[in-house]
């Protein structure tokens, strides 16, 4: 039985700063967000910047049945709403989430023309863009700072990993530093900027996961995402996979989980983590997954951070050399 119980400085008992808890307090209930496919291209995949794209990315992978781009924004928000509502029955509020491939990879008009008419659907109360963060730019910028004005408003980015190595490798066609610039100017405009993360690529270890959450906390972020690698089938990386398996490690479940809890006590505790894991359909994934519900995960993840007495931000004011001597 838990005897004692802490407000942490995201004011819940909960152990870590997390999306719902804090939608809970925006919005005083849940928000469910609905994934859009606008038909947007990619900059990595049309040769603009690269071509072949980034070897993990299967963006069909994350898209639900009721995206198709040939779709217009607004039936597809209905459509996703309906299909939610099964499920979550008492959700009223939701977000127009931009998910599928590069979401400002276009003129301001045509971005304009695409997300201005998610917010006349009834019950939207925001857009979450995802995109890349080398494309946008200072009139984009204008744009969504004025909108973030009048919506709830996250841009978030795909910054993947903090070593250029690694982006290089997996041929992502930006930097680190890219990214850093982004966040900043994005943040500096006010607008709420989200951070993608993936644990697990090719050559990374655990020292570089919890360098990179110490680096990342430097950042204006509100919020980030953290996925473990889901490989799958069809892309560059199950060939790599195959290849030279050596380069990737494998987690269990409880094993990521740990992981994810180090990390977590590095992190600067401001920051909203929304997602502490990713979620591909198992037929399509080249490893065997976990056989566990997002929920699942996440409800094991709150029983470590419990059985280890850690939470998020635990060590984040601690310099490099103590936290080492900390966890020796
Ligand atoms: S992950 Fe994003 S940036 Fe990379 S190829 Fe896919 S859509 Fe393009």
């Amino acid at each position: 039985m838990k005897l004692k119980t802490e407000i942490y400085p995201w004011g819940t008992e909960r152990r870590f700063n997390s999306y719902s808890d804090y939608f809970r307090k925006l919005f005083g209930e849940r928000v469910q967000k609905i994934t859009l496919d606008a038909g947007f291209t990619c900059p990595n995949r049309d040769g603009t910047c690269g071509i072949g794209g980034c070897t993990f990315c299967d963006n069909h992978a994350f898209n639900p049945a009721y995206n198709t781009p040939d779709k217009p924004i607004v039936t597809q928000i209905e459509e996703g709403i309906a299909f939610h509502r099964k499920r979550y029955r008492r959700v009223s509020s939701y977000l127009a989430y931009f998910q599928a491939y590069t979401n400002t990879y276009a003129p301001v008009n045509e971005l304009k023309r695409l997300y201005e008419p998610a917010l006349t659907v009834p019950g939207v109360i925001g857009i979450v863009i995802g995109t890349r963060p080398d494309c946008v730019d200072e009139k984009i910028l204008d744009y969504l700072e004025e909108l973030s004005k009048r919506t709830f408003l996250v841009v978030e980015y795909g910054i993947e990993s903090t070593l250029d190595s690694t982006l290089r490798e997996v041929n992502r066609g930006h930097d680190f530093a890219t990214s850093v610039k982004a966040v900043k100017a994005t943040a500096e405009r006010g607008i709420r900027v989200g951070g993608h993360v993936i644990i697990g690529l090719p050559g990374e270890k655990r020292e570089d996961w919890l360098e990179g959450a110490a680096l990342l906390s430097e950042l204006p972020l509100h919020s980030i995402k953290y996925h473990h690698l889901q490989i799958i089938r069809g892309t560059a990386m199950e060939k790599q996979y195959e290849s030279e398996p050596e380069r990737f490690v494998s987690f269990t479940m409880d094993s990521y989980l740990d992981l994810v809890a180090d990390i977590l006590e590095r992190l600067n505790p401001e920051i909203v983590v929304e997602r502490i894991a990713g979620e591909v359909g198992l037929g399509m994934q080249v490893r065997e997954g976990w056989g566990k519900r997002y929920d699942e995960v996440v409800r094991r993840f709150d029983e470590i951070l419990e059985e280890r007495d850690t939470w998020q931000g635990k060590y984040y004011h601690l310099l490099n050399q103590d936290y080492i001597r900390e966890k020796r």
